[in-house]
């Protein structure tokens, strides 16, 4: 681990100036995935600013009737949130499909929707790794793929996003508060927030240097069945192969989103309207521009099935 300098920020506004200012900063928040990857020098921030005391730990009703959860509300707190589990059951169910009590306890709302991708090359700095060497390669293209995506893919990466909670956030349309180094402030809706990998895939999000994340706003209930499914290689403290979430009112209608598929989490709204029609014609158009490995084939068949047992599910 490298040497680095520490400052605990005194406001937003104070941390978004301080991590504009210099663009060897990083912002701390629970710091699960920003010091892992500190300690394995795949980010080497010269200065910390700790964002912890900032005071953005509630969650509050919006005038609209939806909910403003704080940046640095812990992943624990907004699983077990009352109007959550009550109004927002599918954010309650992905959190707590991902990591461990432990880290849930430490980790944030803002710092999830900013985890790296889990893709083994990234983390292995003796292999070329566009993400996070641009332009040196992508070991998994012709490499080890088994967990990687299989649509909105490029030549220069096929990551995925590794955030569970984010899948269950993008079938909701939540949005995305920040403020910039100038002090202004913008509504990012997550459909736009991530971006996909393209020739840049060391760019992750639409985020300004320094811009802080303040809050997410999840819009008012839609209510339906909320079920989160989570396919993966170990029973707990796994990432998805494939997850999906949804959201499936009494006649059939919905909204699907998909991790473990993307560089962001996976939603076609037209896919949705397919939804009363089953499984496959949902998942074809979800996938219509799939560009599969030969180890990772199996994802396809997977979302299929995966979301033939949601839509039973839903039907009871
Ligand atoms: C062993 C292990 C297993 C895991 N399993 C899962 C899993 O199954 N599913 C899953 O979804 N996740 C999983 N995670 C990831 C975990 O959820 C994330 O590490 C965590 O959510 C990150 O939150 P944090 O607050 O610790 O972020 P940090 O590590 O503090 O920060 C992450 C990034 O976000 C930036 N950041 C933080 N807050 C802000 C802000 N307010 N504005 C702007 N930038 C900000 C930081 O600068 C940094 O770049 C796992 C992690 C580990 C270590
Ligand atoms: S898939 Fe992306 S993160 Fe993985 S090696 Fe290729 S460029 Fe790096």
């Amino acid at each position: 681990m490298r040497a680095f300098t520490y400052e605990r920020a005194s406001s937003i506004e104070a941390a978004a100036k301080a991590a504009a200012s210099n663009p060897e900063a990083k912002f701390i928040a629970g710091g699960t995935n920003l010091l892992d990857l500190m300690k394995l020098e795949i980010e080497t921030p010269t200065h910390l600013i700790d964002i912890n005391s900032l005071g953005l730990d509630k969650i509050e009703p919006t005038s609209e009737g939806g909910l403003r959860i704080g940046a640095l509300v812990r992943n624990t707190d907004l699983a077990a949130h009352e109007r959550v589990r009550r109004d927002y059951g599918l954010v309650s169910r992905a959190l707590l499909a991902g990591a461990s009590g432990q880290l849930r306890n430490k980790a944030t709302t803002a710092g999830n929707l900013l985890q790296r991708t889990r893709c083994p090359y990234f983390y292995d700095t003796n292999q070329p790794c566009n993400k996070r060497q641009p332009g040196s390669g992508c070991s998994a293209i012709g490499g080890f793929s088994r967990q990687h995506a299989i649509t909105g893919t490029s030549e220069a990466c096929i990551a995925t996003h590794a955030s569970d909670m984010a899948v269950a956030m993008r079938a909701l349309d939540a949005v995305i508060e920040t403020v910039k180094a100038d002090g202004s402030r913008r509504s990012v809706p997550i459909a736009d927030f991530h971006r996909l990998p393209g020739d840049t895939p060391e760019i992750e999000t639409v985020l300004e240097r320094g811009e802080f994340i303040s809050a997410v706003v999840l819009p008012p209930p839609i209510g339906g069945r909320q079920i989160y499914r989570k396919v993966r290689d170990r029973a707990s403290y796994a990432f998805a192969l494939v997850s999906i979430g949804a959201v499936i009112q009494l006649d059939g209608t919905g909204r699907i989103s998909v991790g473990g598929v993307a560089h962001k989490p996976w939603r076609i709204e037209q896919a949705d309207a397919e939804l009363p029609q089953g499984a496959r014609a949902t998942a074809s158009i979800l996938l219509a521009d799939a560009h599969t490995t030969e180890q990772n084939r199996f994802k396809v068949d997977l979302v299929e099935r995966t979301l033939g047992a949601i839509i039973a599910e839903a039907r009871g």
